[in-house]
């Protein structure tokens, strides 16, 4: 076979197996076989720079960077959707379009997908250009960053036609938000609002290889374009589907309202159960023929009508508002409610965000609020009930001291939360910041809870994480609920992190934005807390995956004297401030390319000193097994669903004593 044809023959290959992962849902082939292919062709690609093809399946990490992105007129308009909201709106709907067609209407339900929208326009079978929906006549040309998407196909497959446009939104499942969230907070940055925001934001980044990272999908729902052959909206969804496009199941074509009114009731109740947001159904007049018929108003179509859900919502009592400081020091005001159930949950709490929203909302003591769940995790105040407020109610005054160190609060231009500054000398700081050191993800002392670090603090014994050094088992005895047997482990846990490696320290150091992934870059990189320390604002910028908001905050925290006082204590009790020479040493290739979940307990090495084995030898420690795993290795009391999923995919089972054995 020529290189030329091995090309070609990899990239079917690789597309096939990105289709059977990304929009069936149904891998074939482990990560580590696809890995190595996609490695291949990337060698011959370089190789054969003839070859080049944009559509290639290497291009999807992306890496392209758009500065302005450019306008582009639709072909074909993109028009907004007239929105119902009772049965009696849809009734009335069809009343209107019988008027103007004839015959039986059949109807094609689906469900509408909370994100952005997109149209994309296919070539002779290839990815040709992607818009936002703009104003509707004109958008923007992301196509940069939709190909970075997997489930976009950047070829398609079957009897397309050869030139259409394909229109869908992209969205953003919840379990993808929410990772990407812990993420943030972790890196002690503020958690995006709602999976809605976070997909449109999305398209606008300038850096697509930032895109290619994100979870996104996009669902397709209607083909537009001159001669496609196609009869009706059902089949539109189907034939989108045989060319390679994700189409959701749930669509449905039915022969009347009352249908399609229990297609609504129905889906009233289980969207709550789908892995993403959606806000209500769209019915679409099924025959094309009768689409035309019906045309276009000067906003939508008339042959299709949005029924929007209730969000779920009831009123009650705002009892008080109390204000939280996180371990940066930030605000958040939190609305304290009289008890009540909605959507099948009580609800005690909702968020109040910040100063503004309380000011935008006129929320005040003792009103009866409305309380809506929608995307997010914690319910939301969307207005107030005036018939019901109390006589002598007072304009909310938002706090100007810290609640718990009474220092005057401050706040920066351009952002919404008010900061508590005092660092040193603010107790929930002070315990967040210790707390997030010993956290499993960090320093994961064994032996010390976030309460017995409040205790610890509340006490006079520590103030900062350099203190928990200098405990002995006779401070920490007289502590609430302490025995001599727990005292020791709090104590044996504290020395036994003197071990943990640079990497989790400096993550546990809270240096804001630096998450998990930062700290360990940080440490390949500089592999020493005092070249780090030294670095200038350059020298962090020029780290791979290092922006210039990271090595700001970095270089900034390593200016400030109390935090090299606080490091040069660290190293002097021993804590691991720089890579160990182990590390040094075996930082080997052996298990590059390796997607490896750990599951289990062991007994020869901890579960943490396995991952970081893992790690220093290039293989890559991912938390559920997919076709993609290279292997998994058990210790004992795996759960039984693990075994279970990775026997179904023919993932190898290695034991603790195999595993090592590699070494
Ligand atoms: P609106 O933004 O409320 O005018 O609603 C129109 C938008 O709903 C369209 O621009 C689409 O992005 C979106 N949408 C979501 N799901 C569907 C669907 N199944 N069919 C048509 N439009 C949909
Ligand atoms: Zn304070």
């Amino acid at each position: 076979m020529t290189d030329k044809e091995l090309v070609i023959q990899l990239r079917e290959e690789l597309r096939q197996h990105n289709h059977n992962y990304y929009v069936l849902d149904n891998p074939t082939i482990s990560d580590f076989d696809f890995d190595m292919k996609l490695k291949q062709l990337q060698i011959l690609e370089a190789q054969h720079p003839e070859l080049y093809d944009p559509n290639s399946p290497t291009l999807r990490v992306g890496g392209e960077v758009t500065k302005n992105f450019q306008t582009v007129v639709h072909a074909h308009r993109m028009y907004s959707l007239d929105n119902s909201y009772s049965k009696d709106d849809l009734l009335d709907w069809e009343t209107r379009i019988k008027k103007l067609v004839d015959g039986p209407i059949r109807y094609t339900c689906e469900l509408k997908y909370d994100g952005a929208s997109i149209s994309i326009t296919y070539k002779n079978g290839t990815l040709f250009q992607a818009l936002t929906r703009g104003d509707g006549t004109q958008g923007d040309d992301v196509t940069a960053n939709i190909k970075t998407i997997k489930s976009v196909p950047l070829k398609l497959r079957g009897d397309y036609p050869d030139n259409f446009e394909i229109r869908g939104e992209i969205i953003l499942p919840f379990e993808g938000f929410e990772a990407m969230n812990k993420e943030r907070i972790s890196a002690g940055e503020e958690p995006y609002k709602n999976p809605r925001n976070t997909a449109s934001g999305s398209l606008k980044l300038q850096d697509s290889s930032e895109v290619a990272k994100r979870p996104l999908e996009c669902l397709l729902y209607s083909i537009v374009g001159e001669n496609t052959g196609i009869k009706s909206q059902f089949d539109n969804l189907e034939k989108a589907r045989s060319w390679g496009f994700k189409v959701p199941k749930e669509a449905k074509c039915v022969q009347s309202i009352d249908e399609v009114l229990q297609f609504v009731e129905y889906w009233d109740l289980a969207r709550h159960n789908l892995p993403y947001e959606t806000d209500g159904i769209v019915i679409k007049v099924n025959d094309l023929q009768q689409q035309a018929e019906l045309g276009y108003t000067a906003k939508a179509p008339r042959w299709a009508m949005a029924y929007k859900f209730k969000a779920a919502q009831v009123s009650t009592k705002l009892n008080h508002i109390s204000y939280q400081v996180g371990r940066t020091g930030a605000i958040t005001p939190v609305a304290n409610l009289e008890p009540v159930e909605l959507a099948g949950t009580i609800v005690k709490r909702a968020s109040l965000h910040n100063a503004d929203q309380i000011a935008k909302l006129d929320v005040r003591l003792g009103d009866t609020v409305f309380v809506e769940k929608g995307g997010e995790i914690i319910p939301k105040i969307m207005g107030i009930d005036l018939s019901k407020r109390p006589e002598q109610s007072q304009p909310t005054v938002y706090i100007s001291q810290c609640p718990e160190c009474h220092n005057p609060l401050f706040r920066t231009e351009g952002e919404a939360q008010h900061y508590c500054i005092n660092t040193e000398g603010c107790p929930p700081q002070i315990i967040g910041r210790i707390q997030h050191y010993i956290s499993r993800k960090a320093l994961d002392i064994e032996g010390l809870g976030g309460e017995t670090v409040a205790l610890l603090v509340n006490a006079g014994l520590i103030k900062d994480v350099a203190d928990l050094y200098t405990l002995n088992i006779d401070d920490v005895l007289p502590l609430e609920r302490m025995a001599q047997k727990s005292a020791e482990n709090l104590i044996y846990g504290i020395e036994a992190s003197k071990q943990i490696p640079f990497e989790r320290v400096l993550f546990g150091l809270g240096i804001r934005y630096v998450g998990e992934t930062v700290a360990k870059t940080l440490a390949k990189h500089f592999k020493s807390v005092g070249a780090l320390s030294q670095a200038r604002i350059e020298d962090l910028e020029a780290v791979d995956e290092i922006g210039i908001k990271i090595a700001e905050s970095v270089y900034h925290f390593f200016r400030n004297e109390n935090n090299i006082r606080l490091v040069s204590r660290l190293v002097s009790y021993g804590v691991q401030l720089e890579l160990s020479k182990e590390a040094l040493a075996n930082q080997t290739t052996l298990l590059s390319g390796e997607r490896i979940v750990v599951s289990g307990v062991f007994e020869a090495i901890s579960r943490n000193e396995l991952k970081a084995l893992i790690e220093a030898n290039g293989g890559k420690v991912v938390s559920s097994i997919s076709a993609k795993t290279t292997y998994l290795v058990a210790g004992t009391n795996m759960g039984p669903s693990k075994r279970q999923k990775a026997e179904q995919l023919k993932i190898p089972i290695l034991t603790e004593q195999e595993f090592l054995e590699k070494f």
